[in-house]
């Protein structure tokens, strides 16, 4: 028979502090019940436009199978450096600048292992990713929360920042377009930030995996671009979202030479490189995939319209979103906290969401919807949450 131990008090203290992610809690939930519409996973609900597809699948009958230089394919850096070129105006060499990763997961992970020494302070604003907090503790460091405001529309000021600035300050760690919320930060905002960055010399980690997915004719300003940015920013980005390749597990990060050189240290010895595979499709989509982005974009932005306007419509205060694919409504008018909201909403009507305290304590009393998924659905899940509410408010 198999004898059960319990190994829990002989884990590291840092894995035991973490919770498990409060995303897949529902997700988990949701996948064992019938009639589910899930505006609970922040994954587009395109599959990876063909001709990217289809590059891989010509690469594999060419026999690409091997592993690749640990900083990923020479052919696709150089593809990721004439993109920043190209689109942003900052320049990265393609031998020493760019790192490919196994999605941007694993270059945030890498970005805080190479920074971090025990006890540096990371400043957070929230809501946020779930990753930032718990990869900040795993790599030794400390998160350090720094709410933003709905009433500032999400953004974060140096005011706010400096309020939570210590000798112990390493590293600020921003995400724009944001998930949760679908905040921008415009040129103006990010100057303020920059000159705060600057005036405390911190190490600046900029994730802008939604730098493609913006609203309303408000366009992604990239933070390494900013005057004197470029040498203290790691800036992370990848292909899951703008070219919904979730499932291929791709990214990269930019930054200065030793700053890159230490993460192919620790990529080298824990992952080795990105799946060959997903490095010849990642060229593909820079290469030709934009018009196919665009489209998915068009979409996203159809729903965000419909989504708010629903959400609006039901008389809960609610941010218009300007990027990425997620709305973040304030739902404590209905008296319930954000997880009785959404486990009495899954329970009674079918639909999942995200509690917005998974995103930060100062999520409290919101919720997190993702809109990549069909016209038809939200529009079902609107009428349900409506619904939901009426019956419900206490
Ligand atoms: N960063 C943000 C802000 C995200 O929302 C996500 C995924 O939801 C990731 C990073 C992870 O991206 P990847 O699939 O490239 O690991």
């Amino acid at each position: 028979m198999k004898v059960q131990r319990d190994f829990k008090e002989r884990l590291s203290p840092a894995v035991q502090s973490i919770q498990p992610s409060g995303i897949r809690k529902f997700f988990d939930i949701a996948a064992k019940m019938e009639d589910v519409i899930s505006l609970g996973v922040g994954e587009p609900d395109f599959v990876t436009p063909w001709s990217i597809r289809e590059s891989c699948v010509y690469g594999l009958e060419q026999g690409y199978t091997s592993y690749t230089a640990n900083r990923g394919l020479l052919e696709l850096r150089e593809e990721i450096a004439r993109h920043y070129d190209s689109v942003y105006d900052v320049q990265y060499d393609a031998a020493t600048d760019i790192l490919v990763t196994v999605g941007v997961s694993e270059a945030l992970d890498l970005a805080m292992r190479a920074l971090l020494s025990p006890g540096d302070e990371v400043l957070i604003p929230e809501p946020c990713y779930v990753s930032y907090q718990a990869c900040t503790i795993l790599a030794g460091g400390v998160p350090v929360a720094v709410p933003a405001k709905l009433e500032n529309e999400f953004r974060i000021t140096p005011e706010e920042l400096e309020a939570h600035v210590t000798p112990k300050t390493k590293v600020l760690l921003i995400g724009y377009p944001n998930n949760p919320t679908g905040a921008i930060m415009t040129r103006k905002d990010l100057m303020a930030i920059a000159a705060f960055a600057e005036e405390h010399d911190l190490l600046v980690i900029s994730d802008e995996i939604y730098g493609d997915l913006t609203y309303g004719g408000e366009e992604h300003v990239c933070f390494s671009a900013l005057p004197g940015m470029q040498e203290r920013t790691l800036l992370l980005n990848g292909f899951s979202k703008a070219y919904a390749m979730t499932g291929w597990r791709i990214g990269y990060v930019l930054g200065a030479p030793d700053l890159i050189a230490a993460m192919t240290k620790i990529h080298q010895y824990t992952m080795l490189c990105a799946p060959i595979t997903a490095q010849l499709a990642a060229i593909e989509a820079l290469r030709h995939g934009e018009k196919y982005m665009k489209k998915m974009v068009a979409e996203y932005d159809r729903r965000r319209r419909l989504i708010y306007e629903g959400f609006t419509k039901m008389g809960l205060n609610c941010f218009e979103p300007k990027g990425a694919f997620y709305i973040f409504p304030d739902i404590s008018t209905t008296g319930f906290t954000s997880e009785e909201f959404a486990e009495k909403l899954l329970e009674s009507e079918h639909v999942a969401l995200v509690p917005g305290n998974a995103f930060g304590a100062c999520g409290e009393g919101h919720v997190r919807c993702s809109y990549a998924t069909s016209i038809d659905k939200i529009s079902e899940a609107l009428a349900r949450i409506e619904n939901f509410i009426k019956h419900h408010r206490r």
